[in-house]
């Protein structure tokens, strides 16, 4: 197989890519079991922007959203980047609006503007609360409809081929990549000079996640092994009201999202005796950056030995939830909750990847024709914590300036790659894997250790302990992963150890509390440590 651009994932990143990219040469989008499973399509709240209209005639401004994302980032966005892609909020809502999503207006059809936690002012776009579901399926559907685009769904990428690793002694460049067809089996060469890591964040790594199943840390495992730059692995975001229901069966169940835009819309935090507990932590209370609400629950679940906190939202008037959350107050319904009678039991849960692979500002690696854009990446745009909704925003631009930078630098149309052999997946003598259980429960383990001793509140001494077992569990994996055929249950777990280790060894360098980086051991920020955590594989 080979394309003039390969792109690895079908989430507002990697199409918004492909359908730009197609004017420029053939694309291959390859996406792991079907194209609308992805983060963009459980996306709730919205998208940041501030709209010109906006800026004029409600006091928003750019330079205030800069100032809100600068604010969450504690000290460690980079300026450049929180810049460029802030500034182009409004050509990504055109974009969109071209491919054809319909964000919900006001009666004088300007658009509806949602807040959220950390922003000063009401910018976020939504279309009710199902915002990425609309994002995902209009780009699909416009992608679809293009020529130059091939999705090839239920293909999922092992590993990124690189110069380097074929023993070819030049500057270390992408060539393409080992893709394996889910539905035969089979691993295949994807050959390409530009290489787009669009695979979206690693939730799954955790025990409590609103993330879907997809989100394995695969880009991320596979860009590391590759032997790219991984920055800021220790900041991962928990959301802080995930919908508490453990009885529940299935991923939609057990990870379901209430959205920050409930409590931006007048949900009120209390705990079982009905108090605003997480006043006494801020004083914007409900509506205080993410880190601080989701430590504030955390401390109140340890400090009363409950199993959950409440958002309140019975004050509202009859009929609200389900005019402005129609979504979230049925799936909730479906679960036997009645949103409008009794407050919703919620609790914190690993929710977005603030690290990544470490890119410049036109989303290039430090190995040459691969790009990162999307979740997957590490921009600086979000530092030690992210702006809510600032994420699809950032998907969309880095994606156009991914390939603005191509088009600039690289020979975009290449019909005949350089002639490179590389060689043919080698399955061994490996038999099917007839383990399944110590797949599953190597899975359990790693997402268990990772909740218990890597999640909201982090120790020197638990962040050894989790060092130690994955350093156990990744002798197994490498085994088994030797030992047997392929599947995507395999590789997930390769992936997942990989990417609990970059957690790990990322939050152990750092020796201070920043953004949602929170350790006990060292509470207070340290000015030592502003910058990047940077890990590379030699
Ligand atoms: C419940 C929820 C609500 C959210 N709400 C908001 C919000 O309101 N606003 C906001 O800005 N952000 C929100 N986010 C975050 C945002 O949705 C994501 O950060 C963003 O959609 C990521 O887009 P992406 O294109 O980088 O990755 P994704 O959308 O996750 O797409 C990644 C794609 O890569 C594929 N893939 C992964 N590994 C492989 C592999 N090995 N081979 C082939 N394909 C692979 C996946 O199957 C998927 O198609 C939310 C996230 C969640 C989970």
């Amino acid at each position: 197989m080979q394309s003039d651009f390969l792109v690895i994932g079908s989430g507002i990143a990697g199409l918004s890519f492909a359908i730009h990219a197609s004017k420029y040469g053939s694309v291959t989008v390859i996406t792991k079991g079907k194209a609308i499973e992805s983060n963009t399509a459980w996306a709730q709240g919205g998208i940041s922007a501030v709209l010109d209209k906006a800026k004029r005639e409600m006091g928003d401004d750019i330079e205030s959203h800069i100032a809100d994302t600068l604010g969450a980032g504690a000290g460690l966005c980079k300026e450049n980047a929180v810049k460029a892609i802030i500034e182009q909020g409004n050509e990504t809502i055109e974009d969109l609006v071209n491919a054809g999503v319909q964000f919900d207006k006001n009666k004088d059809a300007s658009y509806s503007l949602g807040k959220e936690g950390g922003h000063s002012q009401r910018r976020i776009l939504h279309c009710k609360d199902t915002t990425g579901f609309e994002i995902a399926t209009a780009l699909i559907e416009t992608a679809r409809k293009i020529e130059n685009i091939t999705i090839l769904e239920e293909h999922f990428a092992v590993d990124l081929i690189t110069t380097a690793k074929l023993g070819i002694a030049t500057e270390d460049k992408i060539v393409g990549a080992y893709v394996l067809d889910e539905t035969s089996g089979q691993v295949k060469i994807f050959r390409s000079d530009k290489v787009l890591l669009a695979t979206g964040g690693c939730g799954k790594v955790y025990l409590y996640t609103t993330n879907p199943d997809s989100s394995t840390g695969d880009g991320l495992a596979m860009a590391w092994r590759a032997g790219a730059t991984i920055s800021n692995m220790e900041f991962v975001q928990f959301h802080p009201t995930c919908f508490y229901n453990p009885s529940a069966q299935g991923a939609e169940a057990r990870s379901f999202l209430v959205s920050e835009a409930v409590r931006g819309e007048g949900g009120i935090l209390i705990n079982a005796k009905g108090e605003e507990f997480t006043k006494q932590h801020d004083p914007r209370g409900s509506l205080a950056p993410r880190d601080i609400v989701a430590r504030a629950i955390d401390h109140e679940i340890k400090k009363t030995g409950a199993s959950c906190v409440y958002l309140d939202v019975t004050h509202k008037p009859k009929g609200f939830m389900k005019e402005r959350f129609p979504n979230i107050y049925e799936t909730l319904l479906k679960f036997g909750h009645d949103c409008e009678k009794s407050p919703i039991p919620v609790v914190p849960a690993a929710h977005y990847q603030c690290g990544g692979v470490a890119t410049d500002i036109d989303a290039r690696t430090t190995i040459r024709g691969l790009y990162a854009i999307g979740e997957v990446a590490c921009t600086g745009l979000h530092g030690a914590n992210r702006l809510a909704s600032n994420s699809l925003l950032e998907g969309n631009v880095m994606a156009r300036r991914a390939l603005d930078n191509i088009i600039k630098t690289l020979p975009h149309k290449q019909k005949n790659p350089i002639p490179i052999n590389i060689p043919a997946w080698e399955a061994g003598h490996a038999a099917p894997p007839d383990e399944q259980v110590l797949i599953s429960h190597n899975w359990d383990e790693i997402r268990r250790l990772m909740w218990d001793y890597v999640s909201i509140v982090r120790t020197d001494n638990r962040l050894q302990r989790a060092a130690r077992r994955l350093r156990n569990l990744r002798k197994e994996v490498r085994e088994f992963y030797w030992g047997h055929t392929i599947t995507s249950d395999i590789l997930e777990l390769r992936n997942l150890v990989a990417t609990g280790m970059l957690i790990v060894d990322c939050a152990t360098r750092r020796k201070e509390s920043r953004g949602i980086h929170y350790t006990l051991d060292y509470p207070e920020k340290n000015e030592l440590f502003l910058s990047d955590t940077e890990v590379r594989r030699f």
